[in-house]
């Protein structure tokens, strides 16, 4: 017997109709590249939002057709979001940071009709043009005044593409599982995989997004994104920031600048912001060389990569900041698990409560995961033993956009693979140990690159660390501690192994330290541990 209760389906542009309805005058800043600070309110983003829906519909797109952006933070990227997706169609956010050759698999991959990018993203465009196979036009995001040059064949600005329309628009009823939103994975192996994402699994994350023991949003807030809105929907910011009428003050092409970020949040009083943790090195660096406090910033969501110790006592001790650990991916919405204290944390001391966000934390309500041994068994939530992490949920990918059950990531009991290895405690906090490719295989027993990472870290003198495994004939592999010291800041080899000394297990001690200037990052923030392996493959360690 089915319940008593309205169809309504679950659509992105029902949290625009409501914010429209209820918050119409809270703010929007953005940082663009024609503006240093442009201020409207959501009403007018949601007036252009269904002027760019009828511009969209006379470009003569078919439902489900693929509009992509290459864009950083700012208002008309929002826009162009709930236009797109909420007028049926697809918005493909694409990483600009990508290697040219991977952006056009990419766009050929998705067959994108129309791209969207940025004044700074044209000139990449104007190089690859030629090679976009389904490509009919572009849109520069900006107005005719600022329009450049461009050899480009059918391309107008955003803004002569909307100023003529009617701000009238009668939002599709749309099936809730009609697709809105693609997003590839960075594909640190093979070609990127594309995850297609539906109304319904944005919906569903967003009311996940907003609760208070997630990133407990409400319209006091003012939210700043610094994660990209090309990266995983920034983490549902769009939507659960939207939905709840907070405050959003998005940083455009300086994100990673520590003093811009400063300034916006003292300027603009934010008080919640999200990103990787490397952007939150520069920040903190920043604050601390120049001796500023951050006065309205109550709590930051971190992600994407593990999150130092040292970063959470930094924010808390220095600018009694809370961070929110989270960990998640592309292919999760992202949203997976958030380490936010619970009932029965309360005897924790400080230091413990610090240990406890440096986990990964607890799942969020609508995400299931489980550990599993190399037989595909279940272990326990011991805090000791450790597996490969498979999670199931409404937002949680149920397969790659046209691999066809060949994306190799599901199991054949439906769950999804998350390609990392981690422990859960009797509480249900989660870490993460490895990547399942990272993993540092020693005499058979696993070391934790994280772990150790963590704990060089907290050195003073170590700005940044990276561990992996090198070939040791008598163990297989043994871990070598890549390090970037800290601005003037010296630090010996010895200094550093007596520093993790007592900290870490005796035989999870590098083998070798080696100091550089750079450690090579993935577009979006992570260490290209691949890349260091191959750098360091024929490292000789001491005996
Ligand atoms: P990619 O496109 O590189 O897969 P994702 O953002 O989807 O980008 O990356 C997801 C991966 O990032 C996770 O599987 C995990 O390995 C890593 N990750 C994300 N959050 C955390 C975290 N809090 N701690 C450790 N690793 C994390």
């Amino acid at each position: 017997m089915h319940g008593l209760i309205m169809e309504s389906e679950l659509l992105i542009s029902s949290i625009l109709r409501h914010a429209d309805a209820n918050f119409a005058d809270r703010e929007i800043v953005s940082v663009t590249v024609d503006n240093p600070l442009h201020r409207y309110t959501y009403g007018d983003c949601f007036r252009r939002a269904r002027q760019l829906a009828n511009a969209l519909d006379k470009l003569g797109l078919s439902r489900g057709d693929r509009v992509a952006t290459l864009a950083w933070n700012d208002y008309r990227h929002l826009e162009a979001y709930y236009a797109i997706g909420g007028a049926g169609y697809v918005c493909h956010t694409v990483n600009p940071r990508l290697f040219p050759e991977q952006i056009v698999y990419i766009i050929n991959h998705a067959e994108d009709k129309w791209v969207f990018v940025d004044l700074l993203v044209l000139p990449l465009i104007e190089q690859i043009a030629d090679q976009l196979n389904a490509v009919e036009g572009i849109v520069v995001m900006t107005d005719d005044a600022h329009m450049p040059e461009t050899s480009l064949e059918n391309v107008r600005s955003y803004e002569s593409l909307i100023v003529d329309e009617s701000d009238e628009y009668e939002w599709p009823e749309l099936d809730e599982r009609s697709a809105m939103a693609l997003c590839y994975t960075s594909g640190t192996t093979g070609n990127p995989k594309g995850v297609l994402y539906h109304h319904r699994s944005q919906i569903l994350h967003a009311y996940a997004a907003v609760m208070p023991d997630v990133m407990g949003l409400s319209s006091f807030d003012c939210v700043l994104p610094v994660v990209p809105l090309f990266h995983v929907n920034a983490w549902g910011v769009p939507y659960a920031a939207v939905m709840t009428g907070c405050k959003l003050v998005l940083p455009g092409p300086k994100m990673g600048d520590g003093e811009t970020l400063y300034q916006l949040m003292e300027g603009e009083e934010v008080t919640i912001s999200l990103g990787v943790p490397t952007v939150w090195l520069g920040l903190l660096q920043y604050a601390k060389d120049s001796g500023k406090k951050l006065n309205t910033l109550q709590r930051t969501v971190i992600g994407g990569a593990a999150v130092p110790e040292m970063m959470i006592r930094q924010f808390r001790d220095d600018h009694d900041v809370d961070v929110i650990q989270g960990w998640g991916m592309t292919e999760m919405s992202p949203l997976g698990t958030v380490s936010t204290p619970k009932a029965g944390t309360e005897d924790l001391d400080a230091d413990e409560m610090i240990t406890l966000k440096a986990k990964a934390g607890r799942s969020i309500c609508g995400v299931e995961m489980r550990i599993v041994n190399d037989d595909g068994e279940a272990l326990p939530w011991d805090g000791a033993a450790y597996g490969a992490l498979q999670v199931r949920g409404p937002w949680v990918c149920s397969d790659y956009f046209k691999l066809d059950g060949e994306g190799g990531a599901h199991t054949d009991d439906g769950w999804f693979e998350t390609g990392d290895v981690a422990t859960i405690d009797p509480m249900g906090y989660m870490a993460i140990t490895d990547r399942t490719k990272d993993v540092i295989k020693s005499g058979g027993e696993w070391i934790s690159s994280i772990d150790v990472e963590n704990t060089a870290m907290g050195h003073d003198a170590v700005s940044e660390a990276a561990v992996i495994g090198v070939p040791h004939p008598k163990w297989s592999e043994r871990p070598l501690l890549i390090i970037i010291r800290a601005n003037g800041a010296e630090l010996t080899r010895e200094e550093m192994l007596g520093w993790l000394e007592g900290k870490i297990a005796k035989w999870w001690i590098p083998d070798d330290v080696v100091f550089v200037d750079e450690i090579p990052h993935t577009a979006t923030g992570k260490i290209k541990k691949i890349e260091l392996r191959k750098q360091f493959a024929d490292y000789d360690l001491p005996d």
